[in-house]
């Protein structure tokens, strides 16, 4: 029920910057039985004949079972707010030379355990749609958790290496570059990776030092997942590296 609020405020804010936003309802199979999961969606088709698609995904979804009043204010909402901006800064740039899709996905999470059948159904969801309407895919970027007032951003080892090239040399040109870590050693299962599966280049761009000292993760999934932990300073850093590697991909 949160769920469907959540997707119809998102649907209801990007509306209001005069982008065509969709929503793509669907049944997928979870631990608990079928149930309805809905991606929030806003494509803007580029001038390019044959233009290639750039998936830029957010979950909006909150790991759910953590406790009455849970906010997930980094882990699902600080980047889903960030789209919302972008959907907002690409509405007003105009058209770009390759087609941009911005989408909030639904059950990112994972109800029991991370599985076929738990975790990631708008992603697939997502990627699956894509390939059935044999789109080219450029790129397939996952933002997630960039809302941290202390921002680390990671690469993970599992990343397209020409996008991880783009996103390092991004970082340094908007002078984020300390921010910014390509961990060679660390492989991130997020939504990036139902485009990877299918042979996609992608990337995830996630904060996973989410806690009350350097190296800790230890806000992650837990009521202190509050608003007072990010800060808009970190959404603009995350928001002009998003922008400025969806530059990159168009030069
Ligand atoms: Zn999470």
């Amino acid at each position: 029920m949160r769920g469907r609020l959540a997707a119809n405020w998102i649907l209801d804010r990007v509306s209001r910057t005069g982008a065509d936003a969709t929503l793509d309802k669907f049944r997928a199979p979870t631990p608990d039985g079928e149930r309805t999961f809905a991606n929030v969606m806003v494509e803007f088709p580029g001038t390019k004949t044959n233009a290639a698609w750039i998936v830029v995904m957010s979950h909006f979804d909150t790991m759910p079972n953590i406790g009455e009043g849970f906010q997930g204010a980094n882990d699902g909402a600080s980047t889903s707010g960030l789209l919302v901006a972008l959907a907002s800064a690409l509405r007003r740039s105009g058209r770009q030379p390759e087609s941009i899709a911005l989408v909030w996905t639904d059950g990112e999470e994972c109800r029991k355990a991370y599985g076929p059948n738990d975790g990631f159904q708008g992603s697939r969801r997502l990627a699956e749609t894509f390939r059935a309407r044999q789109r080219q895919v450029k790129a397939a970027i996952c933002v997630d958790m960039l809302g941290d007032k202390n921002l680390n951003i990671t690469l993970p080892a599992n990343t397209t290496p020409v996008l991880k090239d783009i996103a390092l040399a991004a970082a340094k040109r908007i002078g984020a570059e300390k921010k910014i870590v390509y961990k060679d050693d660390i492989v991130v299962k997020d939504d990036h990776s139902a485009f990877l599966d299918l042979g996609y280049p992608s990337i995830d761009l996630i904060d996973f030092d989410f806690g009350s000292a350097p190296g800790l993760n230890d806000w992650w999934h837990t009521p202190n997942d509050t608003l007072d932990k990010i800060s808009a300073e970190s959404l603009l850093v995350s928001g002009r590296l998003t922008a400025e590697i969806l530059n990159a991909l168009q030069q």
